[in-house]
């Protein structure tokens, strides 16, 4: 990535974003034996706020302990952290990249002595999914790849190596002409997005797919079902067939990066009839948390 801010914090100090580098025979660069978090910063009118650090920061941790992956700093130091490198940067609004990998060290698949590597990088970012995602909706597909199995690599988990999965369904989409593309679970039902999860509506009712669809259990996801939950809905968390998606009446993705983006079309199929009520409200719900028009009870803004 081409210089994005000046400094970038690694292994417990601030290094210049050039000086932020590893060997190549790092553990993770061949074997994809990393951990990771995505997490923004919105520039509230008390200025600028990192979104639901603690719990982006804690998922880090879950994620670590799953591959063995440990390193000498606690939950509070490295939430200081993430403030500390956008502090550093002067970044008002943005994305917040914290990693963990193994580095250089025994070259065996299993070595579980490398050295650990922990970084956080910060830089300004906007949409995800490119200009006129959040009023318009993406056009989407479902992938002929599908989601993680069960009982492979824990889709559950935000570690570096699940990501090829998602890369085969991104760029399966993008080639086809597509802003996204959605993964199915080995039982054929819908699972999420490459990076993001999948609400449906259907005559007023609102799904998502449950935890054991092959889903990283997003933070933004959780988030929604909350904003909703506050709107007088609830959400069924419950198995999905493909064809709920193509008869839905309004259909949107949530996570760190899309943050709530309506789903215009799926396979050629126009989902409902683009008026979107209850996306609208979500999508007001959500950024009102930024522009102070949503009241924070829940303590998901940290100021920095
Ligand atoms: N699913 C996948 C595969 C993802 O990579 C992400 C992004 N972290 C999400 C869902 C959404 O999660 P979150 O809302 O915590 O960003």
């Amino acid at each position: 990535m081409s210089k994005r801010a000046d400094h970038i914090w690694m292994d417990g100090s601030m290094r210049r974003w050039e000086d932020a580098t590893v060997h190549v025979m790092s553990h993770a660069l061949h074997y994809g034996s990393s951990v990771f978090e995505g997490i923004r910063v919105y520039d509230t009118p008390n200025g600028p706020a990192i979104f639901r650090l603690e719990d982006h920061i804690k998922r880090l941790f879950k994620s670590a302990r799953m591959y063995r992956i440990s390193w000498p700093y606690t939950v509070e130091e490295l939430m200081e952290a993430c403030r500390e490198t956008v502090r550093v940067n002067n970044i008002k609004s943005g994305y917040i990249r914290p990693l963990a990998f193994r580095g250089a060290g025994p070259i065996g698949v299993s070595a579980m002595d490398t050295p650990i590597h922990v970084m956080i990088a910060a830089f300004p970012w906007g949409v995800y999914l490119g200009d006129g995602a959040l009023e318009n909706g993406v056009d989407v597909c479902v992938s002929s790849w599908n989601r993680l199995a069960p009982n492979t690599i824990p889709p559950g988990m935000k570690a570096g190596g699940n990501y090829l999965s998602s890369m085969l369904i991104s760029y399966e989409a993008k080639e086809r002409g597509f802003h996204e593309g959605i993964g199915l679970g080995r039982d054929g039902l819908l699972s999420e997005g490459a990076g993001e999860n999948l609400f449906l509506i259907e005559e007023g009712t609102i799904y998502t797919p449950p935890g054991s669809a092959s889903i990283l259990k997003g933070i933004t996801r959780h988030s929604v079902v909350q904003l909703l939950a506050d709107m007088g809905h609830t959400v069924n968390e419950q198995p999905l067939a493909r064809e709920a998606l193509y008869t839905a009446d309004e259909a949107f993705f949530t996570g760190t990066a899309v943050e709530v983006t309506p789903i215009r079309c799926c396979d050629g199929f126009d989902i409902g009839n683009g008026e979107r009520p209850i996306t609208k409200a979500v999508q007001a719900a959500f950024f009102g948390l930024f522009d102070g028009s949503t009241p924070d009870t829940r303590g998901w803004l940290d100021y920095v």
